[in-house]
């Protein structure tokens, strides 16, 4: 699988930078607040690190090798012993007048690397402590950060690593027209937006959105003057691969069953992100509609949902109220939903034994 790299500037982002500009001796050396901590905790959700450092002048008059080497060694000395290494370092001895290609902005140091494909550029970035170093983010078309002031190590780690998982589809067809967006980290109270112009339909994907604990907006243009089944196929589809998109590469995430009762019915739900679809429903109606809802639309709708996420799903629904058996069928969805898209392992593992899922 492809994985991120975290470009690393050097002086200033890693060490201190002394008032001179030049880490030319032990005495000048000091570690940049909270760098450990936040590189391993990178470094175990995936990230591959690569040192990419301007040295003006290195190897001339003022600033021998030998004074370079002897910092870098303790540097990489201490990083390895707490479990952080480095794939390369890539180093520019030039100065800013010397018109070289390897120093940063510049990507030379970098060019081999943005030619391969087995990293992740959406997840990868540039972190260092001058507009250079973002610049260089900017040529090399990845995020970058700033360390500093406004900026620690371990909100960098945050920004990479806990940011909201969202995603927004839109689907048309001849039939229907769908836009979903859904995101699974709310900073507040769930927000559901939703209208499908099915009101019983549109009050149990609210459900979905509350008992997940997730963002949910679904706004649907269906052709309800045939019936609702297009609608509700077609709105479960979107849902499911809006979710499938946002939920990403799941790490940190799990699998998860739930029991529900509500009043006389009850459900029984199993959600496993497993890659492969497949559903299961089981529980009978004795009405062909609640509101203007299909009831055989609710077994549909959740098959679509299996489809879209790429889920294995089970729902085995109980009791005697129809509307009551619709809804905890959805409801028991949304809380099995929201155990398996939270992110509980801190670590970032992803919960299978193959690495992936
Ligand atoms: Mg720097
Ligand atoms: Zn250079």
């Amino acid at each position: 699988m492809s994985h991120p790299i975290l470009f690393i500037d050097r002086d200033g982002t890693l060490i201190e930078e002394p008032d001179d500009q030049q880490v030319d001796a032990i005495s000048k050396f000091r570690l940049v607040a909270g760098v450990i901590p936040a590189l391993l905790r990178l470094r175990d959700a995936g990230y591959r690190f690569v040192m990419v450092t301007n040295q003006d002048g290195l190897g001339r008059d003022g600033y021998p090798q030998r004074a370079f080497d002897e910092v870098q060694r303790l540097l990489l000395g201490i990083l390895e012993s707490q479990g952080i290494v480095f794939d390369e370092v890539l180093v520019c001895p030039h100065r800013g007048d010397e018109g070289c290609s390897c120093r940063k902005p510049g990507i030379g140091l970098v060019a081999h690397r943005l030619i391969r494909l087995d990293w992740d550029r959406a997840r990868s970035a540039v972190v260092g402590d001058r507009q250079s170093d973002l610049d260089l983010a900017t040529n090399m078309g990845i995020a970058g950060f700033r360390i500093g002031r406004e900026l620690s190590w371990q909100e960098v780690a945050k920004a990479l690593l806990d940011s909201p998982r969202t995603a927004r589809i839109t689907r048309k067809t001849k039939e229907t027209s769908i836009e979903v967006a859904v995101n699974l980290d709310p900073s507040g109270e769930p927000i559901a937006a939703i209208a499908t112009g099915l009101g019983f339909f549109d009050h149990m994907l609210e459900q979905i959105g509350r008992h997940g604990g997730i963002d949910l907006r679904i706004q649907v243009e269906g052709d309800l003057h045939i019936d609702d089944h297009h609608t509700i196929e077609d709105t479960g589809i979107a849902l499911g691969a809006a979710l499938r998109s946002a939920i990403g590469d799941k790490r940190g995430i799990g699998r998860f069953g739930f029991y529900l009762p509500m009043d006389d019915a009850s459900a029984r739900v199993a959600l496993d992100l497993s890659g492969r679809s497949f559903s299961r429903f089981d529980g009978t109606f004795t009405r062909d509609k609640v509101g203007d809802l299909s009831t055989e639309m609710v077994a549909h709708f959740f098959r679509s949902v299996a489809e879209g996420l790429q889920a294995n799903l089970h729902i085995i629904i109980d009791g005697e109220n129809n509307h009551h058996l619709v809804e905890v069928a959805f409801k028991g969805f949304g809380r099995c939903l929201r155990d398996a898209v939270r992110r509980s392992d801190p670590s970032g593992a992803i919960p299978s034994t193959k690495g992936v899922l």
